[in-house]
C-alpha cells in the first residue's frame, strides 16, 4: 500500500493564514512583532534564504529588518550588531543566518542574542531547557517560553495534524547537528517516544532504522534511506535538501521506493522546508508575545 503524504506546504500555508490572524490581534494590543535578520558575507543561498524569510514576514504582516555586514567582519562587529538589535525595542526576534564566515565563532555569536530574542532556539538556555523538559508543557506556559528550533518544531506540527500518536512510539533520528538532529530527538523525547538518535558512526543503522515507528533523515545525502531500511508502515519524516545533477532538489530519502512501504511521508520539496519558515513566523509572534507579557 502507498503512503500518505504529509503535505507540507498546505499545512504551512493554512498555518500562515492563523498566524496573520495572530499579529492582527498583537497589532490591536499596540505591538508589531519585528524580526531582524543578520547576514554576514556573500553566501548566495544564504542569501536566497534570507530574502525568502523577509517575504514570509510581509505575508504575515510582521516587520522584517533586514541586517548585512561584509564577508571579512571581525567577530566585534557581528557581537556589536547583536547587542544594538537585543536592545532595539521593535525587535523581537533576532536570527543569524548561518554558516558564518570562518573567522567568525559561531557560539560566541549564538550565545551573545538574548535568549528572549533567540527566535532560532539555538542558544544555550532554550537548547537546554528544551533537553531538559519532561513534557512539551513545560516548554510553553505562563512561566516560560521557549522557542523551539524551526525545523523540529515543524517536524512536530506535521506529526500532530496528521494525528499520530508518538508517545511510546520507538523514534530513530539519524543525523545529530544541534539546529535538526539533537533538537528533533529532545522534542520527540518530551513527547514521550523512545529516542534513539543515529550518526555516521551508527553501526548497523539498516537494522537501527528498521526498528522504527518514526524515521527522521537528517543527513544531507541523496536517498541514502531506502525501502529497505524502513518498517512496513512507519512515519517518514524527510529534512535533507540535496541538489541533484540535474539541478533539482532531492531529499534524504528515496520517496520512490519508500513511500511503498510507509504509512506517512515527507515528500522534497513540498515536505518539511515549507515548515521551517513558518515556524519562524510562529516563533517571531510568540516572543512578541512574551514581550507584552514581560
Ligand atoms: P549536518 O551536516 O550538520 O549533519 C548531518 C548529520 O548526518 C551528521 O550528524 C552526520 O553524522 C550524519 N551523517 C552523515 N553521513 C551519514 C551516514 N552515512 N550515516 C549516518 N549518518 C550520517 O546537516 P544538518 O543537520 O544541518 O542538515 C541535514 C540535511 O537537512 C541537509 O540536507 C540540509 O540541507 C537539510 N536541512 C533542511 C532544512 C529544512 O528546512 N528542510 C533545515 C536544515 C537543514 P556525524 O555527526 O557522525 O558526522
Amino acid at each position: 500500500m502507498s503512503a500518505r503524504i504529509i503535505d507540507g506546504k498546505a499545512i504551512a500555508s493554512a498555518l500562515k493564514v492563523e498566524i496573520k490572524q495572530e499579529v492582527e490581534n498583537l497589532k490591536s494590543s499596540g505591538i508589531i512583532p519585528g524580526l531582524a535578520t543578520l547576514l554576514i558575507g556573500e553566501n548566495p543561498a544564504s542569501h536566497i534564504y534570507v530574502k525568502s524569510k523577509h517575504r514570509a514576514c510581509q505575508e504575515v504582516g510582521i516587520a522584517s529588518f533586514d541586517h548585512v555586514l561584509p564577508a571579512d567582519s571581525k567577530l566585534e562587529d557581528v557581537i556589536g550588531t547583536v547587542n544594538k538589535l537585543n536592545a532595539d525595542r521593535t525587535v523581537h526576534a533576532i536570527l543569524v543566518q548561518l554558516p558564518l564566515p570562518p573567522q567568525i565563532d559561531v557560539d560566541s555569536v549564538l550565545n551573545a542574542i538574548s535568549p528572549w530574542k533567540d527566535v532560532d532556539g539555538f542558544h544555550p538556555a532554550n537548547l537546554g531547557r528544551l533537553f531538559a523538559a519532561k513534557d512539551l508543557s513545560e516548554l510553553s506556559n505562563d512561566k516560560r517560553v521557549v522557542p523551539i528550533p524551526c525545523t523540529p518544531q515543524g517536524m512536530l506540527v506535521m506529526l500532530q495534524k496528521c494525528g499520530v500518536t508518538i508517545a511510546g512510539k520507538k523514534a530513530v533520528v539519524v543525523g545529530r547537528s544541534m539546529i535538526v538532529g539533537k533538537p528533533m530527538a529532545a522534542l520527540l523525547l518530551a513527547c514521550h517516544a523512545t529516542v534513539t538518535i543515529a550518526h555516521s558512526k551508527t553501526k548497523d543503522l539498516e537494522g537501527c532504522c528498521r526498528g522504527a515507528d518514526i524515521l527522521v533523515a537528517a543527513i544531507g545525502k541523496i536517498h541514502m534511506i531506502h525501502s529497505g531500511m524502513v518498517q512496513e508502515g512507519a512515519v517518514v519524516l524527510d529534512v535533507g535538501i540535496n541538489r541533484q545533477p540535474d539541478g533539482k532538489i532531492t531529499g534524504d530519502v528515496d520517496f520512490d521506493s519508500v513511500k511503498e512501504k510507509a504509512g506517512w511521508i515527507t515528500p522534497v520539496p513540498g515536505g518539511v522546508g515549507p515548515m521551517t519558515i513558518v515556524m519562524l513566523l510562529k516563533n517571531t509572534v510568540l516572543l512578541a508575545n512574551s514581550f507584552l507579557k514581560r
